[in-house]
């Protein structure tokens, strides 16, 4: 028997003026996570469907739709012709044999002969004559049939909701550079603005020959487990290896992570500007780490210029990331060791609440200028 998937959207994002805007990247990226697999998307009052795929490829459209913003919930329903006989026989294989269940109908096209109450009504009835252990209970039954006539003589039969992605469709919410390690964190802050419909492009620091080729394979695996979320991303990476050299020669060493950082957050801000991203995105968690204080936030924070810098995490403890990291499914790629370039020269015992006199007297004895420049000319850009 024919199926259909039924898209929900999520949030009242397809009201109001903007509702052309939403629409339009919502569909788009449906059509995206859909590349390869025959299909036609159509767009209904209140929610999409999906039809004319091949039945093999049904766990896996719903695979790849569980990873768009913006859907709320989808169902796989039955189509079948929109009389009561058709729709019985189609509900029966939807129905489960025994428990407490109730009919739920909605009559899109107002020209079938019944109302919604009395398509219940009559459905429920017919169950209960042929599965003798169904009890109805319409407050807390255990399931129930979903029944859906349509215009043109069908109508669309269903049990199970699958919970979608939620969150806003990607697009819609201006673009971010994400400040990517190969840590657990950073992963899930670009996971979290992408759900708020955020283009996120990725940007990686590395101490390349200190760190090795397979730290960089796994931030690339990371950067593609994102791009599944935030409909592609551009991944450039940038050695930092010079400048973490001249400040192991010549700076304090208890100050290595406060000033790298900085030159982090400097590069960063430009790069952003250059492909045109309106905030800086990190996976910074108060007092998680030693840089990750307020006085630590605050040094590095204080060389941007202009951009925001977004840090959704700021909130959250460890284990609350890691659900989210396990959700999206980095945590796996997260956890192999790696050496990230924060750890290369790391101090015994870094600064944990840095001075800024102390910093800007130790950043003196850098040419910041020359290193930012020199750290440009090292970049690469993959495309995912
Ligand atoms: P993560 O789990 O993301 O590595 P973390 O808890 O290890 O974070 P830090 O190492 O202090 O924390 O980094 C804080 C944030 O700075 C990271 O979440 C990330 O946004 C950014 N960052 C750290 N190292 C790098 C790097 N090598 N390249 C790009 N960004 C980085
Ligand atoms: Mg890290």
């Amino acid at each position: 028997m024919k199926k259909t998937i039924i898209i929900r959207y999520a949030e009242l994002f397809l009201k109001g003026k903007n509702r052309g805007f939403f629409e339009r990247a919502f569909e788009k990226n449906i059509e995206m996570a859909l590349t390869g697999i025959s299909h036609k998307l159509i767009k209904q009052c209140g929610r999409y469907l999906v039809v004319d795929f091949e039945e093999f490829e049904i766990e896996e459209i719903l695979t790849r739709l569980k990873k768009v913003f913006g859907i709320h919930t989808m169902s796989v329903a039955y189509e079948t012709d929109a009389n009561m006989d058709a729709i019985f026989e189609t509900a029966k294989i939807v129905c489960r044999q025994s428990g407490t269940f109730k009919v739920v109908s909605h009559r899109g096209d107002k020209k079938f002969p019944m109302t919604s109450v009395e398509i219940s009504r009559e459905l429920g009835g017919r169950l209960l004559s042929v599965y003798h252990d169904l009890k109805v209970d319409v407050h807390e039954p255990d399931f129930s049939v979903f029944v859906d006539i349509r215009e043109g003589g069908k109508a669309l039969v269903f049990g199970e909701f699958v919970e979608g992605a939620n969150g806003m469709p990607v697009g819609t919410a201006g673009k971010g550079l994400l400040l990517i390690s190969g840590g657990i964190d950073s992963p899930v802050a670009g996971y979290m603005m992408a759900k708020r419909g955020m283009n996120v492009d990725c940007l990686h620091f590395h101490s390349y020959p200190y760190t090795n080729m397979q730290a960089k394979e796994k931030v690339i695996d990371l950067a593609k487990t994102l791009a599944q979320y935030s409909c592609g991303t551009h991944l450039c990476t940038v050695s930092v290896t010079h400048i973490q050299e001249e400040i192991h020669k010549k700076c304090r060493p208890e100050l290595m992570i406060t000033l790298l950082r900085r030159f982090m957050f400097r590069i960063a801000e430009r790069h952003a500007k250059r492909i045109g991203a309106q905030c800086l995105i990190t996976g910074e968690s108060l007092g998680q780490v030693a840089s990750q204080t307020i006085e630590g936030i605050t040094s590095s924070n204080s060389v941007i210029e202009e951009l925001p810098v977004l840090r959704p995490l700021i909130g959250f403890d460890k284990n609350e990331i890691i659900d989210k990291s396990v959700k999206m499914g980095a945590y796996e790629i997260s956890i192999l060791p790696y050496e990230d370039c924060c750890t290369v020269f790391l101090p015994d015992f870094p600064a944990t609440r840095p001075k800024l006199k102390d910093i800007l007297r130790e950043e003196a004895k850098l040419d910041v200028e020359g290193l930012i420049q020199t750290a440009f000319e090292s970049m690469d850009k993959l495309v995912f």
